[in-house]
C-alpha cells in the first residue's frame, strides 16, 4: 500500500511535469500519439519515459528491503490498471470516481482538446486531480472520430521514426525524397501486403493493405506539410 500510493503521487506529479516542460513532452509524446484509445494504449511509451518511471517505481522497493514479492504485486495491479483507464468501455464509478481513476477520466486526458492538455494526470487514485485542481469531468464522452483524439500535430507511424522524432523534428513526406528512406518506411505496409496475398487471415486483420503504401519522391506535395501551433488548431467540444 506504502509503495502504491507513493508511487502514485510521483506519477500524478511527473506525468503533469511532463505535459508542461518541452524536453520531457518529447519522451511522453508518443503516449497521446493514437487515433483510436483502447486498453492496449497504456502500453504505447517512449524508451526514456519507461526507462525513468520503471526505475523509480521499483528501485525503491529493492533499496528499501520490501518483501520481493511486492514487485509482481505491484507490477500486476499496474497493468491491470493501465488497460482500465483506457479502455473504450461504458463504466461509470459513481462517487467512487472521485478517488479512483477511470475511462470517464483518463480517455479526456487522450483526447485533442485544449482544455485537457493539463488535466487529468492520474493514473490509480484521481484524488490527485481532485486535491490539486487538475480534473475536467464534463460528464459526456469526448467524441467519435479520430480528430477529437490524440495529438494535434503529424508523428509518425514508425516506432524508431517516434524515437527519432523526440530527438529532432522532421517531415516525413520530405525524408521521402530519399531512396532509403522511402524503402524502409514502405516496409512494413509491403510485408503486410506480402502477407494478405498468401494469407486471408492478413486481409482481415489489416482491411486496408492497398493504402498503407506511402507517397514516394514521384507524388510528393512541393511544400512540406507545416505543424499546426497548439494555440491556432484546437477543436472545440461538442456539448
Ligand atoms: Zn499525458
Ligand atoms: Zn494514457
Amino acid at each position: 500500500m506504502f509503495f502504491l500510493v507513493t508511487h502514485d503521487l510521483y506519477i500524478y506529479l511527473f506525468h503533469r511535469l511532463q505535459h508542461a516542460n518541452k524536453i520531457l513532452w518529447r519522451t511522453h509524446e508518443a503516449h497521446h500519439s493514437g487515433k483510436e484509445v483502447d486498453f492496449l494504449a497504456g502500453s504505447r511509451s517512449h524508451i526514456v519515459e519507461i526507462i525513468i518511471n520503471q526505475t523509480i517505481e521499483f528501485a525503491p522497493i529493492i533499496i528499501l528491503g520490501a518483501n520481493p514479492m511486492v514487485i509482481p504485486i505491484k507490477a500486476l495491479l499496474d497493468a491491470m490498471f493501465g488497460m482500465f483507464i483506457h479502455a473504450n468501455i461504458d463504466v461509470k464509478l459513481g462517487k467512487l470516481k472521485y478517488f479512483l481513476n477511470s475511462p470517464e477520466l483518463h480517455l479526456w486526458h487522450h483526447a485533442n482538446y485544449h482544455e485537457v492538455f493539463h488535466a487529468n494526470f492520474s493514473t490509480k487514485f484521481s484524488l490527485w486531480d481532485h486535491l490539486f485542481g487538475t480534473a475536467y469531468d464534463p460528464g459526456h464522452k469526448p467524441g467519435g472520430k479520430r480528430e477529437n483524439w490524440g495529438l494535434y500535430y503529424e508523428y509518425p507511424k514508425d516506432y524508431f521514426l517516434q524515437h527519432a522524432f523526440s530527438v529532432k523534428r522532421f517531415d516525413e513526406q520530405k525524408l521521402l525524397r530519399y531512396r532509403w528512406f522511402s524503402w524502409y518506411y514502405n516496409l512494413r505496409p509491403r510485408m503486410v501486403g506480402w502477407l494478405s496475398s498468401k494469407w486471408k487471415l492478413f486481409q482481415k486483420l489489416n482491411p486496408v493493405t492497398e493504402k498503407l503504401e506511402y507517397k514516394t519522391s514521384d507524388n510528393l506535395p512541393r511544400e512540406p506539410i507545416e505543424l499546426k501551433s497548439i494555440q491556432e488548431d484546437y477543436i472545440l467540444y461538442d456539448k
